[in-house]
């Protein structure tokens, strides 16, 4: 049972009497502290690219200072963190959307076979690039409701982080089929996996295992709380297993009483 902070407040009442008043404020401290940590943590986001961006404008703003041949480098640069930038402030608005909704219309009927075959490809892409294997295991006229925006957001973004932390040569498994108490995803890799300590925190907003690692792959490090966000909008949770250096899987359940077949 964590501490539990008491304000007591002793107010004027009559001339005889006065009012004690006993409030229990940790909730209340608590939120304000994770208010706090949340608006110092997206300033320290956004100023470690701005601090890049700033240098090379200033070094370009006095040609002695940088030879030509570096000019090139510079924009690249420059241009990388911008989208570093872009990336988190889209992330964040993500984030705070789908939290400021909390009664979301989960009425929409999402194709999900089809939804997961286009985000394959897309991630695709960039896996070629790394001699990265995705298969899909996608059982077909299995279809949800739900809010699309938000489920996207969800398969994206656990799809795309199977990417981003399996080493090159690496294999993907995405699987979408039916089970006991409705419609099971999973996306398994066998990448480097995350030590058990690291678990329970993973889809706190900025927690990440290894913050350089994160970086190189523009990762804001608000993925996986989007995910547990749009998740819970849909009677489902998160479900993570992974072992060091035999890889990872990211799992949920969407309950029957969203699912149907087509
Ligand atoms: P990020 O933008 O940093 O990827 P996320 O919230 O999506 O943020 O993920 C949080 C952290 O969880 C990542 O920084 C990474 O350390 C870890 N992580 C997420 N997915 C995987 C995975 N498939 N394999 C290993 N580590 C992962």
């Amino acid at each position: 049972e964590p501490m539990r902070m008491i304000e007591f407040r002793r107010m004027p009442y009559d001339k005889k009497q006065i009012l004690l008043v006993v409030r229990d404020v940790t909730q209340w401290l608590r939120l304000e502290q994770m208010r706090r940590d949340f608006v110092a943590n997206v300033s320290h986001e956004l100023r470690t690219p701005l601090t890049v961006v700033q240098g090379y404008i200033e070094m370009l703003q006095d040609p002695q200072s940088m030879p030509p041949e570096m000019w090139q480098k510079a924009q690249s640069m420059m241009l990388e963190q911008t989208h570093r930038m872009d990336s988190l402030v889209s992330q964040l608005l993500t984030l705070s959307k789908i939290e400021a909704n909390d009664r979301p219309d989960t009425s929409h009927e999402i194709d999900v076979p089809g939804l997961l075959s286009t985000i394959a490809e897309e991630a695709k892409t960039l896996a070629e690039e790394r001699n990265l294997s995705i298969q899909l295991f996608v059982e077909s006229g299995l279809m949800m409701k739900g809010d699309l925006m938000q489920m996207r957001s969800a398969f994206s973004n656990l799809i795309f982080n199977a990417v981003h932390y399996t080493p090159d040569g690496g294999h993907i498994k995405i699987h979408w089929q039916r089970c006991a108490t409705g419609a099971e995803f999973a996306v398994r890799d066998d990448g480097d996996g995350i030590a058990a300590e690291h678990l329970a925190r993973l889809t706190e907003r900025f927690y990440r295992v290894d913050r350089a690692r994160s970086r190189k792959t523009g990762g804001s490090g608000l993925g996986l709380a989007i995910v547990k966000h749009a998740l819970s909008h849909h009677q489902s949770s998160l479900n993570i297993e992974s072992e060091l250096t035999f890889g990872s899987t990211f799992s949920f359940i969407i309950p029957t009483s969203l699912i149907y077949i087509k």
